[in-house]
């Protein structure tokens, strides 16, 4: 078993899995309270900047633009979806989480807006004590975990103080296409078109197809308390992320027997990626590699973990035999009996089975000039972002690994990602604002980069 707890702290705080039982009922249990897109048929022809995405990444990004005069019609957001950050909330809530993974300092708010341990803070006489006691840590610089309501609604703030649900319209995008005058062409599979001097893409993850489906549910897709019912006593949980140790504690929590299957070590971290990701020493490291060690480091750090503060409660349950870990598991079989046979022989029964094996990129739309991939990641230039010979056409989000390093995917890769896009937009747009020649270099918050051979 590992136990990573490096976690950027200088008190060394013991590790509380008290948080994990947070709960209040106040904000954001329905979906309906997030920000809506509008409908498709509102949205004007022609823009300046397209994001196409409303995650966490697509927020950013957006909130981001605002400040740089990208706002009214010079910017549109679109999604397939029908809530901002609709993705999140979903398998967040599926899986039952109540606190943030990542520290009260990766949150959607550009630099220049309120943060989130300050937008906490406003709310302090709703806040409970464990949640006050974190937001005291967050503003010592400690490791400090937002809850999940409070980040929510801190999305929420941000996406509407910069009008971007005015901005933001139910559209998939099916294919882009840079026309003669060098602007891009967005359709959607109805024919109905977008054209915009820019794009940026900020698509995320969809859940990996389910290798187990006739035999199990897929906890990235279902709602696992769905599949309860009086018949179910014990059940196989299958993988060793995150989502997969909170749906371990719900089940646990009622009083269900839990077999967890991890195929590699039982792992517990304080973030899913190591900290230094998140910041120049980790993705300048990550720069000097090739494209080979670049996918290597990718891969390698992409294995999942649970969160410290699982561990105390795991361990309790373990001691009850309520809960068995089946680490370093391969399994071989999956029976119509709900059993899976493991390499070694070993039968593992169950009444349900829920599989959690995590996601792969979102598809891209069809990019009709091509665009260079290595390993299905975009290759993009690694200062800023721009898909490789595709003028003006950025990748952030989990797209962006090859050039970002692996804090793509999590909710700060969308501040390191702002940082490389934009420094390179207000360029083209001379923004004055910025005093693009002097000032933008020399800011401490942008990211340096310095480009080296790839190959
Ligand atoms: C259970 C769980 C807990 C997590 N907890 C944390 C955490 O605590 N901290 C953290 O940093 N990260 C966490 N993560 C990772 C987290 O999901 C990401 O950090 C974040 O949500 C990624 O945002 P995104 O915008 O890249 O992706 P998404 O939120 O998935 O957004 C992508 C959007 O793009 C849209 N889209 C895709 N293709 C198209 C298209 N062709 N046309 C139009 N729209 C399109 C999708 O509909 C979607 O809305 C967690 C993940 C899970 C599953």
């Amino acid at each position: 078993m590992k136990f990573i707890n490096d976690c950027d702290s200088v008190l060394n705080n013991e590790i509380n899995s008290e948080i994990m039982k947070f709960d209040r009922n106040s904000f954001f249990n329905n979906i309906e309270e997030l920000p809506v897109l509008q409908n498709k048929v509102e949205m004007n022809s022609k823009t300046d900047l397209v994001i196409i995405g409303t995650g966490m990444v697509g927020i950013t990004l957006a909130a981001r633009a605002w400040h740089l005069g990208f706002k009214g019609d010079r910017i549109t957001l679109i999604d397939g979806n029908e809530y901002f950050a609709e993705n999140f909330f979903r398998r967040t809530k599926n899986s039952e989480q109540k606190i943030m993974r990542s520290s009260f300092i990766h949150h959607v708010a550009p630099n220049e807006d309120i943060n989130l341990a300050d937008f906490t803070r406003l709310k302090h006489n709703e806040l409970t004590n464990i949640e006050k006691e974190q937001l005291t840590l967050a503003r010592m610089g400690e490791r400090s975990l937002p809850s999940l309501d409070i980040f929510l609604e801190h999305v929420k703030h941000v996406v509407i103080n910069h009008n971007l649900h005015k901005r933001a319209f139910k559209f998939s995008a099916d294919s882009i296409e840079q026309n003669t005058t060098g602007k891009w062409i967005i359709s959607d599979s109805e024919g109905q078109k977008i054209e915009s001097k820019y794009v940026v893409l900020a698509m995320g993850q969809s859940p990996k197809e389910n290798m187990y489906k006739e035999h199990s549910i897929n906890a990235h897709v279902d709602n696992f308390k769905n599949y309860l019912n009086e018949k179910v006593k014990t059940v196989n949980i299958i993988g060793g992320g995150n989502t997969s140790a909170h749906i371990v504690k719900s089940c646990l929590d009622r009083n269900l027997k839990v077999n967890w299957i991890i195929r590699n070590e039982e792992n517990y971290a304080c973030t899913d990626i190591p900290h230094k990701y998140w910041r120049d020493e980790g993705y300048l490291k990550f720069s000097q590699m090739t494209l080979d060690k670049r996918m290597e480091e990718i891969k390698r750090i992409y294995k999942g973990s649970a969160m410290l503060e699982h561990k105390g409660i795991f361990d309790d349950y373990k001691k009850d035999n309520a809960l068995t870990v089946f680490d370093n598991a391969t399994i071989q079989e999956i029976d119509k009996n709900k059993t899976i046979i493991l390499q070694n022989k070993t039968r593992v029964e169950s009444d349900l089975i829920i599989s959690t094996i995590g996601f792969e990129l979102k598809k891209l739309p069809q990019i009709k000039n091509g665009i260079n991939t290595f390993n299905g990641f975009p290759v993009l230039n690694d200062s800023t972002l721009e898909a490789e010979g595709l003028k003006n056409l950025f990748i952030a989000s989990s797209h962006s690994a090859l050039s970002l390093g692996p804090a793509a995917k999590n909710i700060d890769g969308a501040r390191i990602a702002s940082e490389r896009i934009f420094k390179e937009l207000a360029k083209r747009e001379g923004i004055e604002k910025y005093n693009v020649k002097n000032i933008l270099e020399n800011l401490t918050n942008w990211s340096r980069n310095t480009p080296v051979l790839k190959k």
